[in-house]
């Protein structure tokens, strides 16, 4: 849809940054990096960071690394490094040259680490790790000095070997930087950034059992790639702070910047991988691909395209306020992506027959009718669509008496059959519970894709033959959770609608829908975008997911 030009990130405080940083020659090129810990799949939230960093490297004419943060072995899994991977390449980017790994960088890591020791700038604390939390002090007073503190560069070299050899138990020692315990910056009050795990590591497997921390090891891998400008969210500014000092007091040539802008919050979804595992773990949702959740997995299943989702991100911009988006703002851009280029087809939700008395009689004839896949762009073609004498109609377009506003089917009044006939609903039958069962028709002879003098039908209703249709599966979603903002919930998970997915088991849908293979976009007429759901189809046998309403509002009556 969107060309490059349309595509290109709006002028933000980041791009006036960088415009400044190339005009004064402080960077040549633009490198950026997106840095995921591979401990869940992608989320909406995810999307603002990879369209930012990958979207800076396009218009810059830069480049933009794929960096998995892996130093935290336990959560890490290579399920995760997979779907990260199709996710940012189903997002339509391409990382610059081969995936890397915080984890690649280990060995030089612990150089570095060994460097700052040889400075007098770090040193093994003994301390328990409730203790080093005791004499960090709190934002009001500041921290005790470790009484390891003061150690000799010789001692805390031979301990720190010990520590990388097996020596100490999780939690006996870690390796600190020796900064300022009297910082107002809590973590310059000798930040930790070397702990002790007995973990296999997902690629590097037991070769350590001494990982560097996030703080210590994102900076140091930022200025090995020498990434320019080195985006985060805004719980990152005080660390900005560490962030330089370790590369100040290390030799390596690269400086990186890092720069803060705030989180996406999304209105009824959660954007942490944490609390996403927990839907997952505890059965809440079908996984993490999930069509309820807004990971991008869970979206892609839902029907969300790229482009949608990328324009999304071009729309909220890129500040340092905190806000949160509505729902309706992401909604919205699938809505128009799809309106645009999804063909339109016809199916019945909740069938109901009908019955056309007069069918087989002369001028109400036809056995199909060639209908537009898209009114407005006739490249997209035509397509058969069968008809004869015993219909589906929804449900909900029939009633026996209605006021003026109800424009669809009612008994005495006429209304137009989509792209065919208008009809007459002459009489009903019902079953013992008085629920309608069948309604009977009479078409005007010849009116099919035509008006007739003397009949001038208020509403159109959408049907599909009866005699020859798919009856499939449809699956329609509505809000996972009961609240707008479930991550600010005590309990998030006694927030979730257990009645948010409704499956209709035999829809009535036109026969060319019987083909359909994911991950195909239609929109059925009336009713919604929907797409073909990649998880749960079979040949001959797809089922459709709702991913969105024609409208942001309750639909009105037609
Ligand atoms: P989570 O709480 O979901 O684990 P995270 O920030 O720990 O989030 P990472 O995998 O470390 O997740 O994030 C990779 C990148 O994506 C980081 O640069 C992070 O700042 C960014 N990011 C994560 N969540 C959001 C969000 N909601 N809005 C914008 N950027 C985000
Ligand atoms: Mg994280």
């Amino acid at each position: 849809m969107a060309s490059p030009e349309a595509e290109k990130i709006p002028r933000n405080f980041i791009t006036d940054i960088i415009d400044e940083d190339l005009k004064n020659g402080t960077v040549t090129q633009v490198a950026t990096r997106f840095p995921p810990e591979p401990n869940g799949y992608l989320h909406i939230g995810h999307a603002k960071s990879i369209c930012l960093n990958f979207g800076l490297a396009r218009d810059y004419h830069g480049t933009c690394n794929l960096r998995f943060d892996d130093t935290n072995p336990v959560k890490e899994d290579m399920e995760y490094i997979n779907s990260i991977q199709r996710d940012v390449k189903w997002l339509g980017f391409e990382w610059n040259g081969e995936v890397r790994h915080s984890s690649d960088y280990f060995d030089r890591l612990f150089n570095y680490a060994l460097e700052l020791i040889d400075k007098g700038l770090a040193y093994v604390d003994e301390l328990s790790p409730d203790e080093i939390r005791e004499y960090r002090g709190t934002l009001k007073e500041p921290g005790k000095e470790s009484p390891y503190r003061n150690r000799s560069i010789e001692e805390n070299r031979t301990l720190f070997l010990k520590m990388r050899d097996g020596g100490y138990k999780e939690g006996e020692a870690c390796l600190r930087a020796k900064i300022d315990m009297a910082s107002p910056f809590i973590c310059m009050r000798d930040p930790v950034i070397y702990r002790v795990r007995y973990a296999t590591h997902a690629l590097t497997g037991d070769k350590w059992c001494i990982y560097p921390m996030y703080d210590f090891t994102h900076c140091i891998s930022d200025a090995i790639e020498h990434i320019t400008h080195s985006i985060c969210t805004l719980e990152f500014q005080d660390n900005r702070r560490l962030y330089d000092w370790v590369l100040e007091h290390i030799s390596i040539d690269a400086r990186p910047h890092q720069y803060e802008m705030s989180r996406l919050n999304l209105e009824y979804s959660i954007t942490s991988k944490r609390k996403l595992n927990l839907l997952v773990t505890e059965g809440y949702v079908d996984g993490w691909d999930d069509p309820r959740l807004t990971t991008l997995s869970g979206l892609r299943r839902r029907g969300y395209t790229p482009e949608s989702i990328r324009e999304f991100c071009r729309r909220i911009g890129v500040t340092k306020q905190e806000n949160t988006v509505e729902m309706s703002a992401l909604e919205s851009c699938v809505r128009e992506d799809l309106n645009a280029r999804a063909p339109r087809a016809m199916a019945v939700l909740h069938p109901l027959r009908l019955v056309i008395d007069n069918y087989g009689e002369e001028g109400v004839t036809e056995t199909s009718f060639k209908v537009p896949n898209h009114a407005d762009q006739p490249e997209m073609g035509e397509r058969e669509v069968s008809f004869s004498g015993e219909l589906f109609i929804d449900e909900a377009d029939f009633r026996e008496e209605a006021n003026k506003q109800y424009k669809r089917l009612k008994l005495g009044s006429e209304v137009r059959l989509r792209h065919s006939y208008i009809i007459k609903a002459v009489s009903c039958e019902k079953d013992e519970t008085g629920k309608v069962t069948c309604v009977h028709a009479e078409a005007v002879p010849f009116s099919a894709g035509r008006d007739v003098d003397g009949h001038k039908p208020k509403g159109v209703i959408h049907y599909v033959d009866a005699k020859n249709c798919y009856r499939g599966e449809v699956r329609l979603y509505g809000r996972l959770f009961k609240v707008a903002n479930p991550g600010a919930e005590e309990d998030f998970l006694s927030t979730v609608d257990r009645d948010s997915l409704t499956v209709i088991k035999d829809a009535a849908l036109e026969k060319s829908l019987q083909s359909a293979v994911a991950p195909a976009h239609y929109q059925f007429e009336r009713e919604g975008y929907f797409c073909v759901d990649s998880k749960d189809s079979k040949e001959g046998a797809p089922v459709f997911n709702l991913t969105v309403a024609l409208r942001e509002a309750k639909k009105a009556a037609v």
